[in-house]
């Protein structure tokens, strides 16, 4: 299994009260694998998809990925084993405002120092269609070109697993359709896909649906 979620559960505790975001809740996404977790804002998406990342601990659970618990390794090596397995789209992007769009895409190399790397980030590059962006900025970039730029840069470093918070929630449909066709082809070859989403669309791509309401799992559709 590629990723392994087992008894999550996340507290956030606050001065007045606290927020139970993920409540229980086991999930698995073997490669091959494309799932898609929808649920109304709020019901605890992107909580889910960081601790799956080893972004944000769990305070009960555990979480692998390709048979390792992300938890289990110090802050280094938990970043490389983040950097070499595990490709995240965030919601806003979080590409780095100042580096140019060639940087932005190599940043996860930065930490593996993988002399390939840079091959890959030219052949991603050109794959979305960014070949004549390469020296511009995030901040000169429409939002689409920006998706792309987060998309190769979570594909770099060949991970096993994508994690993906709604990918296409700033886009329009045909740029929509772009991504969530390389998450599916990214599955087709093996990989895991666990993309978040309240977009129909999105769901249409996915083997399969589960459905979080309040933190807790409510349907597991499609196997
Ligand atoms: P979704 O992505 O489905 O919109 P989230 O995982 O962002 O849901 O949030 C789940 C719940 O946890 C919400 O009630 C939200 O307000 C709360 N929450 C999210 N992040 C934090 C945080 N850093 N501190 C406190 N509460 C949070
Ligand atoms: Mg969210």
């Amino acid at each position: 299994m590629l990723i392994s979620l087992q008894n999550i559960n996340k507290i956030y505790t606050g001065d007045a009260e606290n927020v139970t975001a993920v409540d229980d809740v086991s999930l698995s996404v073997d490669a091959g694998e494309f799932v898609a977790v929808v649920g109304p804002s709020g019901c605890g998406k992107t909580t889910l998809l960081l601790v799956a990342g080893g972004l944000l601990g769990p305070d009960g659970g555990e979480v692998t990925i390709d048979d390792v618990d992300p938890y289990s390794l110090g802050t280094e090596q938990r970043a490389r084993f983040r950097a070499e397995r595990i490709g995240f789209v965030f919601q806003q992007f979080h590409l780095v405002p100042y580096l140019n769009v060639l940087d932005n895409v190599m940043a996860p190399a930065m930490v593996t120092r993988d002399p390939a790397a840079r091959e890959r980030a030219d052949s991603l590059i050109t794959r979305f269609g960014l070949g004549n962006r390469v020296s511009h900025r995030p901040g000169q970039l429409s939002t689409g070109e920006r998706q792309r730029v987060a998309l190769a840069r979570a594909l770099l470093n060949e991970p096993r697993v994508i994690l993906a918070d709604e990918p296409t929630g700033n886009l329009d449909g045909e740029n929509s359709q772009e991504v969530l066709q390389t998450l599916q082809s990214f599955a087709q070859q093996g990989g895991a896909v666990l993309l978040v989403t309240h977009d129909p669309d999105a769901v249409a791509f996915a083997g399969r649906q589960v459905t979080l309401a309040n933190g807790r799992i409510a349907e597991n559709q499609g196997g």
